[in-house]
């Protein structure tokens, strides 16, 4: 799958559920309940279905995410379906932890390589202010679980927000010392139902670089060519690395080598953006792989070049929630 700009698409984030137990004030707005009905959302077979037609295609990595991916029911079976693809190299799951302890070990006897955990503080009340409806001990018992289920290497990503948890910064990276994590730093990116409080929330990856530079030498890693758009460091003599998700300081738009698929089976070509074509409707009309194929192929030939999102904008380009489209 190649794209007008002639970047190789090997990487497909799917939604599995536009649901989640948290309520991280960034992410779901106050009193945002899910927006698809159960009718609405592909079940694990049509997704297996598309992944098929996207694995033909020349898909080598899968990430299930949301809204929080564990709430949906029985969903090592979803990951035993696209570890079951000869061509697929990686499986990997967004998640807040908090439900892993009891799922870990199921979900990597069915294929799961690995996990991302979103972990924007290490104080309690922090934590509690930021995400609502559970508590840190809960996610560090669920990093703990991957760590001993063999989830690794462990990706731990923090969304930095000016005022909130921007204090807290140098301890993280910090942890990097004796953890073999990659704590990645995410700059705070504007939401359509959530406008007005980013701008003010915002830190720059350059701010938040020159504070980490100036703790001990680092050299730059090679995260390898599925990798997302992280930029790498390890401190000298580290165990873990730091990385930077830059989507509004530095877009890495030219390296994107990404598609998403929604909860509800849109294929979506740009996590800020509306364009892709609709899969489920084909699909639920017995669309047979290879025509599924062809949609997607002419569906490709949208992909914008870069998104066009600023510090501040809430526009259309803003996603509506990140847990339909898969954040
Ligand atoms: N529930 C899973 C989790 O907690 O990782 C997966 C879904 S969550 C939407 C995926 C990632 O999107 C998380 O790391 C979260 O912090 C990030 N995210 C959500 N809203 C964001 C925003 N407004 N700006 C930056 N990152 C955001």
């Amino acid at each position: 799958m190649i794209d007008p700009f002639g970047r190789a698409i090997r990487y497909v984030r799917i939604s599995v559920t536009d649901r989640c137990n948290l309520r991280c004030a960034y992410c779901m707005p106050d009193g945002y309940l899910g927006g698809e009905t159960p009718a609405d959302i592909l079940s694990y077979e049509e997704i297996a279905t598309v992944a098929e037609a996207l694995v033909g295609l020349g898909v080598k990595k899968f990430r299930l995410t949301g809204g929080e991916p564990l709430v949906r029911k029985d969903l090592p079976k979803l990951v035993a379906r696209l570890a079951a693809f000869p061509e697929v190299e990686d499986i990997a799951l967004s998640t807040n932890a908090v439900l892993l302890r009891p799922h870990a070990l199921a979900l990597k006897a069915a294929g799961l390589r690995r996990v991302n955990v979103s972990l924007d503080t290490l104080d309690p009340a922090t934590f509690r202010k930021i995400s609502v409806n559970a508590s840190l001990d809960q996610v560090l018992d669920g990093i703990a679980a991957a760590e001993e289920a063999g989830l690794t290497p462990i990706k731990l990503n923090m969304v930095v927000m000016k005022g909130v948890n921007d204090h807290e910064i140098e301890a993280m990276a910090r942890l990097t010392f004796t953890k073999p994590w990659t704590i990645r730093f995410i700059e705070v990116m504007p939401m359509r139902q959530n406008p007005g409080k980013q701008a003010d929330q915002y830190v720059s990856t350059d701010t938040i670089r020159g504070l980490l530079q100036s703790i001990a030498p680092w050299s730059p890693v090679d995260t390898g060519p599925l990798a997302g758009p992280a930029t790498e460091f390890r401190y000298e003599g580290a165990m873990g690395s730091v990385g930077f998700i830059t989507p509004l300081s530095h877009t890495f738009c030219g390296a994107c080598n990404r598609v998403r698929l929604t909860t509800a089976g849109k294929l979506r070509l740009c996590l800020f953006g509306e364009s892709g074509c609709d899969l489920r409707g084909p699909l639920r009309a017995g669309a047979t792989v290879p025509e599924l194929r062809a949609l997607v192929l002419d569906a490709l030939k949208l992909k914008p070049e870069s998104h066009h999102l600023a510090l501040g904008y809430s526009g259309p380009e803003a996603p509506i929630t990140m847990s339909s489209i898969g954040g």
